[in-house]
C-alpha cells in the first residue's frame, strides 16, 4: 500500500454525516441563541447595575454560543476540504459562512461595550477576583482603546481604505500576479509563473538558477516606478494614521497585537543581528557543499543532496509517534489517541485540498488534521508539524474555554515546530547514512536561517523604510540602497549577489499586505530554538513546564506565559540560547562535511 491510501479522517465525532439534521438545528439554535443574547445583555455593560457576576455570566455565555456556531461551521469546512468538487459542501459552507456572519453581527456589541468601559470601572472588576479566568481576554481587547477614534472618524477611514491603501494592495496583487517570464529550459523557451519562476531557484543546475533569478529580479526593476509609488503611498498612509490615533512608532500596532512589548522585540532583534556571522559561516559550507568557490544568491535555496529517502506513512506515523513519547510518554498518548481515533486525513484523493492544517474547532472537540502523504521525510515533518498543533489544542482545552484557547500569534507554532525538531534528533539519532544525514541537518539550518535571520534583515529594513518614508519621499534608488545596506550587513562577504537582486525588496508581499509581520515568524521560531535549548540542559524536568505553555493557551502574555517557565524573555540569555541549538547543528554538519 502507498502513499496512505485508507487513510481517512472519521468525522462522526462532529456529526454522523453531511446530512445529520443536527447540522441545520444547530446553525438554527446558535442564531436564536445570538439573537437573545442581544435582546437580553444589549447596553446592559454600560449600565449603572452591571456587577462583576453579570459580566461574568454574558462571557460564559458568550463562549458558548460562539462554540456552538463553529461545530456546524468546522463540519462543512472539513467536509469542504476533503473534496471540494462537491455543489452540496460548496452550498454548504456558504450557508454556515452566513450563519456565522449573522451570529457575529448579533454579538458584535459586547466586544464593543467592554472595550469601552471606563478604567476605574474595569479595575473595580478585577479586584473582586471574579473575572480571573477571563481577565487576559478583557485586558487584550481593552490594548487598542486608547488608539481608537470616534466612530464617526473610524467609519470615514475604513470607507476612504477602500480607495486609499486597499486599492494599493489590490494594484500590487494584481500586477505581480499578471507577471510571466520566458526562460529558455533545456534548449525549449517556456512561459513562467511567479511560483514556477521561485521553483527553478531549487533546480540543481546553477547556470539555470542564477539565469533565472536575474531574470526574475529584473521584472520588478523594470517596473521600478510602479513599486516604488506603492511603498511610498502605503509608508505615507500608515505614517498619517498613526500621528492620527498617537502611536509611538509605526511598529507600535503591530507589538500590541502580538501582545510583546517593543524593549522584547528590539533585545530579540539585537541578538538575531549579533548572530548574522552564523549565517555566513553556514553559507561558506554550503559554497563547499555544492563544490562552488563561493554561493552566489541563486544559491540559497540549491538542493545540497540527490538522495531522497522512501518513507511510507508506517514507517512515518512510528517516527512521528517516537518522537513524541520520547519526550513525554502522555504527548505520546495523546498522539496515538490521534492515530486511533482517526483524526487524520493523509491520503492523496481527486478533490481534496493540497497543502496540510491542523483544524481545531473548540475546548469541546478534538482537532482534526489535514494533509497529502506522499511518502518522504518532508511528509513526516509536515506530519510532526500540524500534530504538534494537534496536540497545542488538546492542552489548551482541557480549561474548557473558548476565550482562552487560541495561542497568541507568536506562540502559535511553538509546539509545531518544537514537534519539529524532536523529529530532527529522532531521524538523526537513527540514521547512518552520512549523505542522509547531511540532508537533514542542511534543511533544518536553511529553515531555521530563512524564518530567522532572513525575516529579521526583512524587518530592519521594513523599520528603516518607515522612518525614513514617514519623512520624505523615497526614490527607488533610496529603496534599493536601504535593501542592499540590511541585507549586506546579514550576508557579509559570504554571498556574491546580482546587480539585479537588489529590486529584490519590491518582490516580498508581506510588506504590501501585513506590516511588520515578519518578526513573528523570527520570534515563534527563535523561541522554540531557545526552548529546545532548555529541554537539552534540563531534560525531564523541562517536560511539566513545557506542557504547563502549552495547556496555557491565551490565558496570559507571551511574556508571563513564559515567565510562568521561570524564564525571561526580556533577557539576550534567553534568546542566545536558541542560538546555541544552530551552533551545535552547524558544527554537527561541518563535521559530517569534513
Ligand atoms: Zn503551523
Amino acid at each position: 500500500m502507498k502513499k496512505a491510501q485508507g487513510i481517512i479522517w472519521d468525522l462522526s465525532d462532529l456529526y454522523s454525516s453531511s446530512d445529520d439534521p443536527k447540522i441545520n438545528q444547530d446553525i438554527k439554535a446558535a442564531i436564536a441563541l445570538s439573537k437573545s443574547f442581544k435582546k437580553k445583555y444589549h447596553s446592559k455593560i454600560a449600565g449603572e447595575d452591571c456587577t462583576a457576576v453579570l459580566l461574568l455570566e454574558m462571557l460564559k455565555e458568550y463562549e458558548q454560543l460562539i462554540e456552538n456556531g463553529y461545530r456546524p461551521f468546522a463540519m462543512s469546512n472539513l467536509l469542504f476540504t476533503a473534496d471540494g468538487r462537491s455543489d452540496v459542501y460548496k452550498a454548504m459552507v456558504a450557508k454556515v459562512q452566513d450563519a456565522m456572519t449573522q451570529i457575529k453581527n448579533e454579538t458584535l456589541f459586547f466586544a464593543l461595550e467592554i472595550q469601552k468601559m471606563p478604567d476605574a470601572k474595569i479595575e473595580t472588576f478585577f479586584s473582586s477576583g471574579k473575572l480571573e479566568h477571563y481577565r487576559h481576554y478583557i485586558e487584550s481587547l481593552r490594548l487598542f482603546t486608547p488608539y481608537t477614534l470616534s466612530e464617526l472618524e473610524e467609519q470615514v477611514i475604513n470607507q476612504k481604505n477602500l480607495s486609499g491603501k486597499t486599492a494599493f494592495v489590490n494594484l500590487f496583487d494584481e500586477f505581480t500576479a499578471s507577471f510571466e517570464w520566458e526562460m529558455e529550459i533545456d534548449g525549449e523557451t517556456k512561459t513562467l509563473t511567479e511560483s514556477e519562476m521561485r521553483e527553478l531557484q531549487r533546480h540543481q543546475d546553477p547556470e539555470l538558477r542564477q539565469r533565472a533569478k536575474a531574470s526574475h529580479d529584473l521584472k520588478y526593476g523594470d517596473n521600478a516606478l510602479i513599486f516604488t509609488n506603492i511603498f511610498n503611498s502605503l509608508v505615507k498612509d500608515h505614517a498619517t494614521e498613526m500621528r492620527m490615533r498617537k502611536y509611538e512608532s509605526p511598529i507600535q500596532p503591530t507589538h500590541l497585537g502580538n501582545g510583546v512589548s517593543g524593549e522584547i522585540v528590539e533585545t530579540m532583534m539585537r541578538v538575531v543581528s549579533d548572530h548574522y556571522p552564523l549565517t555566513q559561516q553556514y553559507n561558506r559550507l554550503k559554497a563547499k557543499m555544492l563544490g562552488l568557490p563561493k554561493l552566489r544568491g541563486s544559491d540559497l535555496y540549491a538542493p545540497v543532496s540527490k538522495s531522497d529517502r522512501v518513507v511510507p506513512f508506517e514507517e512515518g506515523k512510528q517516527l512521528v509517534l517516537e518522537s513524541f513519547a520520547g519526550f513525554s510518554p502522555e504527548f505520546g498518548e495523546i498522539i496515538g489517541r490521534a492515530f486511533d481515533e482517526k483524526w487524520i486525513d493523509a491520503e492523496i484523493r481527486p478533490g481534496k485540498r493540497g497543502g496540510a492544517f491542523c483544524y481545531s474547532i473548540g475546548p469541546s472537540v478534538h482537532p482534526y488534521v489535514l494533509m497529502n502523504y506522499v511518502d518522504k521525510v518532508d511528509s513526516v515533518y509536515t506530519m510532526a508539524h500540524e500534530f504538534g498543533h494537534a496536540l497545542h489544542t488538546v492542552l489548551a482545552g482541557e480549561k474548557g474555554s473558548l476565550l482562552t484557547f487560541h495561542a497568541p500569534l507568536v506562540l502559535a507554532e511553538t509546539a509545531s515546530v518544537f514537534a519539529e525538531m524532536l523529529l530532527t534528533r529522532k531521524l538523526l539519532s537513527e540514521e547512518k547514512n552520512r549523505e542522509s544525514r547531511i540532508q537533514i541537518l542542511a534543511s533544518k539550518l536553511e529553515d531555521f536561517f530563512g524564518t530567522i535571520s532572513r525575516q529579521n534583515m526583512y524587518i530592519s529594513f521594513e523599520l528603516d523604510a518607515h522612518l525614513e518614508g514617514a519623512k520624505r519621499r523615497l526614490s527607488a534608488d533610496d529603496l534599493c540602497s536601504l535593501w542592499t545596506t540590511r541585507r549586506d550587513e546579514m550576508y557579509g562577504d559570504s554571498v556574491d549577489f546580482l546587480p539585479e537582486e537588489k529590486w529584490f525588496w519590491s518582490v516580498i508581499p508581506h510588506f504590501i499586505h501585513t506590516r511588520f509581520y515578519c518578526y513573528a515568524y523570527t520570534f515563534g521560531a527563535l523561541l522554540v530554538l531557545a526552548l529546545f535549548n532548555q529541554y537539552e540542559e534540563k531534560k525531564e524536568a523541562f517536560v511539566p513546564k513545557y506542557r504547563g505553555l502549552l495547556a496555557a493557551g491565551d490565558s496570559d502574555w507571551p511574556k508571563n506565559l513564559i515567565g510562568k517557565m521561570g524564564l525571561d524573555i526580556s533577557e539576550p540569555t534567553f534568546w542566545k540560547g536558541g542560538f546555541k541549538v544552530i551552533r551545535n547543528m552547524l558544527e554537527e554538519l561541518e563535521e559530517l562535511v569534513g
